[in-house]
């Protein structure tokens, strides 16, 4: 198969690169292997593209390693933030590009996709900005010696990516970690491989050297696990299921101890006081659970609607949510398209089911949606018990559930009984509700009479299993530097 092909979308044509990245070169997977990526409108395959496996990890890890210790080490942190502002430039001139590959691969409306490149070009950008602002302190010991810390980049950083962002998630990534001063080896979903190869060629356009960042298309069980228990990597940095990221830690354990940071599940709930803006909490609520067809990890899923206000609530939202346009994601007016693969959507089909079967009511949805594509309907239940699977496992699609609360304590003791913390959101009038509950919510990040909206600036993470670390900000700078304490003594020899 050949390293790169021509591929036609409703947006245009443009040329695909299919290799694995290495060394700033396409190159076929050592073992020869291949695999199909699907286009979720219509179940069609749109190519192929060369597989890595284990082998192909030891390659990619060792151009990364001899380009830490090498060139990379020469290139002054100013110039790696130049690099990664020309890298955002380009991202803003491939946008018409990059978004339409998104479309295609991941099935995210076009409109959806253009925010995703925007935000993902800010990201490096500011993370550019960054690269020569990373330093240490000089601490006052004692008279006779001068200490001071120096924050040195890690060394070789595995990063694992899903396909519910495929660009954005790629620039979470790259950005600090190459403005530190790393090197990347990043494993790709295999749902979504062709964006981010895409992007490849304009990190070559932007000057990066070769080693610097490799880019990886692969199944997790063979190149992400090669990526996690690997001898050589330094750091392994992980967005995805709670399930795999456990797979992760031990393996980051029982190899060479390196480095982990995972950004993981969650059922967050967004919690409507009687006091909200109705109109404001209603477009927040559709949005936090239907906004990437509720594959978000910080989706809004469960909604808590506070009993003197319920049933009036319950009905606007349907009217809402039933408003909701789906369909083909390059068309200007889709808002929802289809689910990523068949494997979501039978898994989201399997908990509406489940759902049924527990005895929650189906308010709106629970079907798929058309004949073709893995499209599935905008689903409310209500009659939600808090210990339904449904009200307690992730279920990553555009499902919510509804539950009536009686009063504050009650909503925070709801809010806080999932295993998960990634994020919450309270809506209410009253300044004191909003601050007290969102200080009481065991979560990330906490929006007040908002939902979804993520900043660069600002970091994101989660509590209990919803993951380890931060990402974003200046935050996200601490998992990819490390602390070297130097004392320089000035007087005489003590002993
Ligand atoms: P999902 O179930 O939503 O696809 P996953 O957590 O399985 O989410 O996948 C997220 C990323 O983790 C993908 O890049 C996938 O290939 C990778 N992955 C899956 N299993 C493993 C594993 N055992 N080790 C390392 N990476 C994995």
């Amino acid at each position: 198969m050949s390293l790169s092909t021509t591929i036609e979308t409703p947006a245009g044509k443009y040329e695909q690169p299919l290799g694995l990245f290495i060394n700033n070169e396409w190159v076929k997977g050592a073992e020869g292997k291949t695999f199909e990526t699907i286009n979720p409108s219509n179940e069609k395959v749109i190519t192929s593209v060369h597989e890595a496996t284990e082998k192909d990890v030891d390659i990619a890890v060792k151009a990364a390693r001899a380009a830490f210790e090498g060139v990379w080490h020469t290139v002054t942190p100013s110039e790696r933030g130049r690099k990664l502002t020309k890298l955002a430039d380009l991202f803003e001139q491939h946008i018409e590009t990059l978004a339409s590959i998104e479309s295609l691969d991941n099935g995210k409306s076009l409109t959806m996709a253009k925010v995703d490149v925007t935000n993902a070009a800010g990201c490096l950008r500011y993370y550019g900005g960054w690269a020569d602002k990373i330093h240490g302190q000089t601490i006052d010991t004692n008279p006779e010696t001068l200490s001071y810390t120096r924050h040195e980049p890690i060394g070789v950083c595995g990063q694992i990516i899903p396909w519910n962002f495929p660009l954005l998630m790629w620039s979470w990534k790259i950005g600090p970690a190459v403005a530190s001063g790393n090197t990347v080896v990043m494993k790709t979903a295999e749902q979504t491989p062709l964006s981010a190869l895409y992007a490849c060629k304009l990190i070559v356009e932007a000057g990066f050297p070769p080693g610097v960042i490799n880019m990886l298309s692969g199944f997790g069980r063979t190149a992400g696990a090669a990526l996690s228990s690997h001898m050589d990597i330094d750091k392994i940095a992980f967005t995805g299921s709670t399930m795999v990221g456990r797979s992760i830690m031990q393996a980051a354990a029982k190899s060479n101890l390196k480095k982990v940071t995972l950004e993981l599940g969650g059922k967050s709930p967004n919690i409507v006081f009687d006091d909200a803006d109705i109109d404001n909490a209603i477009s927040w609520a559709n949005f936090g659970i239907f906004f990437n067809h509720g594959q978000c990890c910080c989706a809004g899923s469960r909604l808590l609607v506070q009993e003197g206000i319920y049933d009036k609530f319950v009905a606007r939202f349907k009217e809402r949510a039933a408003a909701n346009k789906l369909g083909d994601p390059f068309a200007a007016d889709t808002f929802q398209g289809p689910q990523v693969s068949q494997l979501q959507f039978d898994r989201i089909m399997e908990y509406i089911n489940h759902g049924k079967n527990e005895g929650a009511t189906v308010a709106l949805g629970g079907d798929r949606h058309g004949k073709e594509g893995y499209f599935i309907q905008p689903t409310v239940f209500t009659d939600v018990t808090h210990d339904m699977k449904i009200a307690q496992e992730e279920i990553f699609g555009p499902v919510i559930t509804v539950q009536k609360f009686k009063d504050e304590a009650d909503a925070i003791k709801i809010g806080n009984s999932t295993s998960y913390g990634l994020a919450a959101a309270v809506h209410t009038k009253n300044v004191n509700t909003a601050i007290r509950v969102s200080n009481a919510l065991k979560a990330g990040t906490v929006w007040i009479n908002s939902y979804n909206l993520i900043s660069y600036q600002a970091p994101f993470g989660g509590f209990k299993t919803s993951g380890l670390g931060r990402e974003l900000g200046s935050y996200a700078l601490e998992n990819y530097t490390q602390v070297k304490t130097v004392h320089y003594r000035l007087g005489d020899a003590l002993f």
